[in-house]
């Protein structure tokens, strides 16, 4: 071989050891010092994971309980950046209100449902939010996530969002009189006082911030209005009638002592009840499509029987 050549091969093999012994290097593992536990011993410069801990689930219109960011091994000096995600098409606007949103623990204020399918019927009890931590520390950054629902209850009759009670005839007092005038011996009502209609108020169970409230309360005060006037064709209205009732049989009970008065008032105000109750049990289905009729446009027109009209 020509030396000149033989130099140039020599040169040519050199350099592609190099090449390879560099690309072996790059490859090889690199070596990191575990950190202690302790602050004064120095703190591994490099990788670390972040871990997020907190509630799987929380009731929409609460507070969530805490989430935290572990950082392993521990690092001096970490910064905290709290982030989160919806998916896409999600509608009645996705909202994270974090309470600290650059602490390695924070809460959630008024944990806040959104809809997914965006529809007003099919939309899901249940959002799923992603719950995301940034952490930088020694010039490294790593995110820890965790999935995060918020759930509004389902409305059953046994767990509904609010209810009210069918209106009775109530006796509070009665006002036994003797039969005039004597020497007929007998005993009667002095009057209605004390005998009334009952028409009882809605009591509600969602959380006082959720944002299903104000659609809970327009339902109930409908089955209200239902009760008092009428509305919607449901003519309950017209049952547990204790001024009727009074006029067509308990004026004229009339009986040899005031506690056989007392006793017959007791059982025909009970039977109306009871007679009353079987006939509100036939408009029973009438009533909820009409309260729900109203309530499907009070926003968030979402979860209720009915696609809003409004
Ligand atoms: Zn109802």
């Amino acid at each position: 071989m020509d030396r000149r050549i033989r130099w140039a091969w020599w040169a040519s093999v050199v350099l592609s050891t190099l090449g390879v012994m560099s690309i072996w290097l790059a490859t090889m593992p690199r070596t990191v010092t575990m950190a202690a536990d302790t602050a004064s011993e120095p703190l591994a410069k490099g990788e670390f994971t972040v871990t997020i801990s907190g509630p799987d689930t929380t009731k929409e219109g609460t507070d969530s309980r805490a989430f935290k960011a572990k950082i392993t091994p521990l690092q001096s000096s970490p910064t905290y950046a709290w982030s989160w995600e919806a998916p896409e098409g999600a509608g009645n606007i996705p909202a994270v209100n974090f309470e600290n949103a650059d602490t390695a623990q924070t809460i959630v204020k008024t944990a806040h449902w959104f809809a997914i399918p965006d529809d007003d019927v099919a939309a899901s009890h249940q959002s799923t939010y992603t719950i995301s931590c940034t952490v930088t520390a020694n010039g490294e950054e790593h995110v820890g996530s965790k999935q995060w629902v918020v759930f509004v209850p389902v409305a059953t009759p046994e767990k509904p969002w609010g209810s009210v009670k069918d209106p009775k005839i109530l006796i509070t007092s009665l006002n036994v009189v003797q039969n005039t005038p004597p020497p007929n011996n007998l005993w009667r009502l002095g009057g209605i006082a004390g005998i009334q209609r009952n028409v009882p108020q809605p009591v509600y169970f969602l959380p006082a911030a959720s944002q299903f409230t104000q659609k809970a309360h327009v339902h109930e005060e409908r089955h209200v209005l239902q009760n008092t006037q009428g509305v919607g064709g449901i003519w309950k209205d017209t049952l547990w009638d204790a001024q009727k009732l009074y006029d067509n049989v308990l004026s004229k009970i009339q009986k040899a002592t005031p506690q056989q008065v007392r006793d017959a008032v007791i059982a025909a105000v009970l039977e109306q009840n009871g007679a009353d109750n079987i006939t509100a049990k036939t408009l029973f289905q009438a009533a909820e499509e009409d309260a729900h009729r109203v309530s499907s446009d009070v926003e968030p027109w979402y979860l209720d029987w009915y696609a809003h009209t409004s």
